[in-house]
């Protein structure tokens, strides 16, 4: 399978203001050595814990942050350091919906300016092509022309996300990242807006980064999934496989914290125990060690690598056999 995004070695450390004087500068390690590949037409899930670097990654993946190093191919193209003028215009290629769509989305402006805004900037069609195309976009976000006059305000907050759907849509893009985008709707409408996201995938041949926290939002989408903690992938493979049989203990333990709508007392579940160590002073070897449950002495010497354990399956720990 052809891959559109590929991330080698990965990594955003984020400088922490002043220590410049007692020489003691400090780093956030939000991002810290990550290897990955999003193929065409593929849905790819990041999750993990909030804190863990899943939106910096997101982000870098878009150059919208700059990564510290490593190396970002889309589309066969490295864009790791290419500037700003080339960045725009790949930048039709690749969108990003956000979190919170009422944040997201121009309080000041109109349905039709917010959707528009994308085409106008980029000057991809004629002026009297403009508003057709916005009814269009409205209609495969099941919305319509008789929404093109209100403002974010009037709206609820599904059809303020279907909004910030079509302006992602705008450009024709290949690739979108998802950062949360249902995690500020209402539960009822999460699924409605989870299935238009699968539809649109489906019929205009998207691929998706979807950065969440709810695994069963997750699961449900996602062809493969990449578990993430303190800035490092520790789990990768198909989402259902994944899903099944959790290999790694965080991932065990992060799957066992889903609230379980029936009570099955064949499973045992794992609740994480402990705050999650700070990505300023990562804990030494295995990130996981000071919560794990089955961690030895070499947990805390020796980083493990993140290797294919079975077809198409990553783990990085030293005990995952
Ligand atoms: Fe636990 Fe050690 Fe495996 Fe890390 S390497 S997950 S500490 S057993």
């Amino acid at each position: 399978m052809t891959n559109l995004v590929e991330v080698r070695s990965l990594k955003k450390h984020f400088r922490l203001p002043g220590g410049w004087l007692s020489g003691n500068v400090r780093f956030v390690y939000a991002v810290d050595g990550i290897d990955l590949s999003i193929a065409y037409g593929e849905t790819f899930g990041l999750v993990g814990e909030s804190g863990c670097g899943k939106t910096t990654l997101g982000r870098m993946i878009l150059r919208l942050i700059e990564p510290t190093e490593g190396t970002i191919v889309f589309d066969k193209q490295d864009i790791t350091s290419i500037d700003k003028r080339k960045m725009k215009s790949l930048r039709r290629q690749m969108q990003i919906v956000f979190q919170n769509p009422l944040s997201s989305l121009s309080p000041r402006f109109r349905v039709e300016q917010i959707v528009a805004e994308p085409l106008m900037t980029h000057g991809v069609l004629e002026k009297d092509e403009i508003r057709p195309r916005i009814i269009e976009l409205l209609e495969q976000v099941g919305l319509g022309a008789q929404h093109l006059d209100r403002f974010p305000h009037e709206m609820s907050g599904g059809q303020c996300q279907r909004v910030a759907v079509a302006r992602a849509l705008a450009l024709n893009p290949k690739l979108i990242v998802l950062d949360e985008p249902t995690s500020a709707l209402d539960v009822s409408v999460q699924a409605q807006i989870i299935n238009l996201l699968d539809e649109l995938k489906k019929s205009l041949g998207l691929t998706y980064l979807f950065i969440s926290h709810d695994l069963n939002v997750v699961q449900h989408i996602s062809d493969r999934i990449g578990v993430m903690y303190l800035g490092k992938l520790v789990e990768l493979g198909d989402a259902q496989d994944v899903f099944d049989e959790p290999l790694h203990p965080y991932t065990q333990a992060l799957f066992g914290a889903i609230p379980m709508p029936v009570v099955d007392d064949t499973l045992e579940l794992k609740i994480l125990e402990g705050n999650v160590p700070s990505p300023v002073n990562p804990p030494s070897g295995c990130r996981f060690h000071t919560r794990c449950p089955i961690a030895q002495h070499i947990c805390q010497e020796t980083e493990p690598a993140l290797r294919e354990v079975r077809s198409g399956r990553h783990v990085a720990c030293h005990f995952v056999e």
